[in-house]
C-alpha cells in the first residue's frame, strides 16, 4: 500500500495501528501488505474496532477502583476473572496483509463482535479489487487475488507493494 495511505491511516488510529507508527519512528517500514484498493475497507473496518473498543473500555473501568496493581491485574487476566481492564492501547493490528488473494487481518485482541468486524472485512475483500477498489472478481492463474475488469490478475506491478 502507498505510504501516504499507511501515514494516514496511522495518523487517524495511533491506537490500532501503533506497530506500524512505531516501525516508522525507527526506520524500519512494516506496510500494509495489500494493494490500495483495499484502503476504504481497513479504514472502515477501524473505524468500527474503535466504536467496539470503546465499549469494551468503558464496560472494564470501574471509577471507584484506580488503585488496582498491575500485578493485580495480570492475575485477573489470567483466572479470567471478570474484573479484566483493557484499555485503548490494548488493541492493535498485528499484521494487515494480502493471503490468497484475501484480506487477512490480526488483532492483539479477540471477542465475538470484534472478529465478526474483521470477517466482513475478509469477505468485503473477496469482491473488491484490490487495486482500485472497485467491484472485483476472485481468479487468476499464475497469481489469485481480487481484480476488476480493467486491472489484470497476472500485473502485480500495479499493486505498490
Ligand atoms: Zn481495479
Amino acid at each position: 500500500m502507498r505510504r501516504e495511505l499507511e501515514e494516514s491511516l496511522c495518523e487517524e488510529f495511533p491506537n490500532l495501528f501503533r506497530q506500524y507508527s512505531y516501525r516508522k519512528s525507527s526506520y524500519y517500514t512494516l506496510f500494509i501488505a495489500c494493494g490500495d484498493g483495499w484502503e476504504p475497507i481497513i479504514r472502515r473496518l477501524s473505524e468500527r474496532i474503535t466504536k467496539i473498543v470503546e465499549t469494551i473500555v468503558e464496560q472494564h473501568t470501574d471509577p471507584t477502583d484506580t488503585e488496582i496493581s498491575e500485578e493485580t491485574e495480570d492475575r485477573k487476566r489470567a483466572e479470567g476473572g471478570p474484573r479484566i481492564r483493557f484499555t485503548r492501547r490494548d488493541f492493535r493490528f498485528m499484521y494487515i496483509k494480502e493471503k490468497y488473494g484475501m484480506l487477512h487481518l490480526s488483532l492483539s485482541q479477540r471477542t465475538p463482535e470484534l472478529e465478526e468486524a474483521m470477517n466482513d472485512a475478509r469477505q468485503e475483500s473477496g469482491c473488491t479489487c484490490e487495486s482500485c477498489g472497485r467491484p472485483g472478481t476472485f481468479g487468476g492463474h499464475s497469481w489469485l487475488g481480487v481484480f476488476c475488469g480493467h486491472h489484470g490478475f497476472d500485473d502485480r506491478r500495479i499493486l505498490n507493494f
